[in-house]
């Protein structure tokens, strides 16, 4: 009998990953590359499924096929039809891409939002994972995702784990959703360099200047950097984010009582000591009976967190 394999694609509006699996959280193979505003769709589905094909060749040759495809799309979709409603970083909407996918391919797909499959591939990923599980991802924005009794918990209308969106500061920054003073508006990785780059442009944060940051949007690494060498602007900057992220954990705590709460995404990946000053600060705003049983942990996954939870979405849909 052959063996089953389930690919797994984070389709992202600037990279796109491709992870062969055996169902588990090893990769067998993987490929990726840039992505972008899709200009045509038709054309994106052909290249889209190219790849797949490169990945059934590879569950060939080892005695196997694909048995599901898993997409995780940073988009708006309708989960019960896989239907993107909208994915703005991708220049799409309103396309039915798991039917489309699952034609062109003839394997069975399901598109899942990019956020909570990355969630549901961190569940389970550490041994001591617990449930309720709520994963946090801090990269451009803030996204969360929640696994509740083993199943993603989506809301009414799929927005459920928007913790990005938490205001904190009912006056504050205003944040891309429009609104003020969310997570996102603080803790972002766009919103932290924005915030230092408007400081270089004043002619504030000068230890930044000194590392000769000016030149793009500095990242939280290179902001702690220039903190530490007691530049106040970047200190202001960083602690601004830790205290939002902080709140905004400590109210995602207080109100579901997880057993799990993981800390993952680029900007913690490339400065994990924020993770950990965020915990310390979170730990002063929760109610000790929330936080009581709970474990604390960065990603084991990082950026195949998504790849992974969507190949094994795809493998329970079936
Ligand atoms: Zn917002």
């Amino acid at each position: 009998m052959s063996k089953n394999f389930y690919l797994g694609i984070d389709w992202g509006g600037s990279k796109i990953a491709l992870a062969l699996t055996d169902g588990s959280n090893a990769i067998l193979w993987r490929t990726g590359g840039e992505s972008g505003r899709v200009a045509d769709y038709k054309d994106a589905l052909k290249r889209l499924n190219n790849l797949i094909e490169r990945g059934a060749d590879c569950a060939s040759e080892n005695g196997g096929e694909i048995a599901a495809i898993g997409c995780a799309v940073a988009a708006q979709i309708r989960a019960d039809d896989g239907y993107i409603l909208g994915a703005p970083n991708l220049g799409l909407t309103d396309v039915p891409l798991a039917d489309d996918l699952s034609r062109i391919t003839g394997i069975s797909t399901i598109i899942e939002n990019d956020v909570n499959a990355a969630a549901f591939g961190e569940y389970g990923a550490a041994p001591d994972d617990g449930d309720p599980f709520l994963a946090v991802f801090v990269g451009t924005g803030v996204g969360g995702g929640l696994v509740i009794n083993g199943e993603l918990y989506r809301g009414a209308g799929g927005s459920a784990g928007e913790i990005g969106h938490i205001p904190v500061q009912p006056l504050g920054a205003v944040c891309g959703c429009g609104a003020r003073g969310c997570v996102e508006a603080y803790a972002g990785g766009a919103a932290v360099g924005k915030r230092a780059k408007a400081a270089l442009d004043f002619g504030r944060a000068e230890k930044l200047r000194e590392t000769g940051y000016d030149e793009h949007l500095p990242n939280l690494s290179e902001i702690a950097k220039a903190a530490e060498a007691g530049d106040p602007d970047c200190t202001l900057i960083l602690e601004e984010a830790e205290y939002a992220l902080a709140a905004g954990l400590a109210t995602a705590v207080n109100l579901l009582n997880p057993a799990t709460v993981v800390l993952g995404g680029g900007v913690i990946e490339g400065y994990p000591a924020f993770a950990d000053a965020v915990w310390r600060r979170a730990g002063a705003m929760m109610l000790p009976s929330a936080a009581m049983d709970m474990t604390m942990r960065k990603s084991v996954l990082w950026s195949d967190a998504a790849p992974i939870g969507a190949a094994r979405l795809a493998r329970r849909a079936l």
